[in-house]
């Protein structure tokens, strides 16, 4: 892990469209996974990441193994 955790809750992390580290805003969102017509659709928490240079937005699933 190279994130830098900061004051205001932005973080530096590397920009795959910057090319370089940028801050980013990062906050956690729950998304619901599944079609609808299966009940046993699960929450899933994401964590979004989205560079204040540029805006790209990078998800990563939080519980992924
Ligand atoms: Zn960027």
């Amino acid at each position: 892990m190279s994130h830098a955790l900061r004051d205001d809750g932005s973080l530096t992390e590397s920009c795959e469209q910057c090319g370089t580290d940028t801050p980013h805003e990062v906050s956690i969102e729950i998304r619901t996974e599944g079609s609808g017509e299966n009940e046993e659709f699960s929450r899933e928490p994401y964590r979004v990441a989205s560079c204040t240079r540029c805006g790209h937005e990078t998800t990563t699933r939080m519980n992924d193994r």
